[in-house]
């Protein structure tokens, strides 16, 4: 089945372990996805805390993970890069998986707005705030004290909101994902996020935020860390479609889709039956085996998914790859 998938962090590991995208060992690879049938992959550029210390670091780190993007992109003969609606209309055609680049932790841009421009003409079309650490557009989930977004990140929102970048609000802290929801008026998602209510983490969203989402046109994409699915920090695929149901009753099917996370976790920590790209065949048959109905399971895969990328991206737009 297509299929859409709101996060993983494979280009980040395949950079740092010297791996090729199309074929290696991680828990995604584009071969592997190619084998589903098509789909849209959203892969992230994650900019670690640790390279906020130096100068230009995070602007630096985001571009190298880039790089990485465009030298697969540059030697492959299959354009798979998502930059506007008419890719995301013609993903529909292709068995080949194509590719949404995003960036975890705006930290990337270096405090300098006009670095949003400069990611966008990289291909960049969906950006968070931060990480779990706060930055200088605001605070992160795991913030000491949540003072919500800075000057400079209530301009970012609306940068984003300008360019057709999608706003990702994974990792915010509370204060940050309400000041950022009510200075837009474009869908936002949490591109790897679950419900707070059945595991009760700081990374994890509120029934109120899920409605906020739910309100602005969003989504969530459910992640398959265990911590984040399970109190007892083991979980499987039931565990994965018990947050789906979750969402379902509280705000509707429209709302919910896939934020796996891959090699953003290690493969102990991943939810047992979902450890890898293909394996995500495993909801389905969870789905099915819990009376979901076609036009759901259809829904949660991808077309949620589809209809915000259609919603949000522009329509035509230039894209100059740097490298
Ligand atoms: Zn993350």
């Amino acid at each position: 089945m297509f299929y859409i998938d709101g996060h993983c962090d494979t280009l980040s590991k395949a950079l740092d372990e010297d791996k090729d995208l199309y074929i290696n060992d991680l828990q995604f690879s584009l071969n592997a996805a190619d084998k589903l049938g098509g789909g849209i992959q959203v892969m992230a550029s994650f900019v670690d805390t640790k390279y906020l210390n130096s100068k230009n670091g995070a602007f630096i780190r985001c571009n190298n993970i880039l790089n990485k993007w465009d030298e697969y992109q540059l030697r492959s003969d299959c354009d798979r890069l998502i930059k506007n609606k008419d890719d995301v209309c013609n993903s529909l055609d292709s068995n080949k998986t194509k590719v949404l680049l995003s960036i975890e932790n705006g930290a990337a841009i270096n405090g300098n707005l006009n670095n949003v421009d400069y990611f966008y003409n990289r291909g960049v079309r969906m950006m968070s705030i931060t990480w779990n650490d706060d930055n200088e557009l605001g605070c992160g989930a795991k913030t000491k004290e949540d003072k919500g977004l800075t000057d400079l990140g209530f301009e970012y929102v609306k940068k984003l909101e300008n360019l057709g970048v999608i706003l990702d609000i994974s990792h915010s802290s509370e204060k940050s994902f309400w000041n950022a929801i009510s200075n837009t008026s474009n869908s936002v998602v949490a591109s790897h996020s679950n419900v707070y209510e059945l595991c009760k983490n700081q990374r994890n969203l509120k029934d109120e935020q899920i409605k906020a989402i739910a309100k602005s046109g969003g989504i969530i994409g459910i992640c398959f860390y265990s911590e984040f699915l399970n109190e007892n920090k083991r979980a499987d695929v039931v565990d994965v479609v018990e947050h789906i149901k979750y969402i379902k009753k509280l705000v509707g099917i429209n709302y919910v889709g896939l934020g796996s996370d891959f090699d953003g976790m290690s493969i102990d920590k991943t939810a047992k039956g979902v450890e890898n790209i293909i394996e995500i065949n495993n909801i389905i048959k969870e789905l099915k085996r819990q009376c979901f109905s076609d036009e759901d399971i259809r829904k949660i895969m991808w077309n949620n998914w589809y209809n915000v990328l259609q919603r949000n991206l522009k329509a035509k737009t230039l894209y100059k790859s740097v490298f």
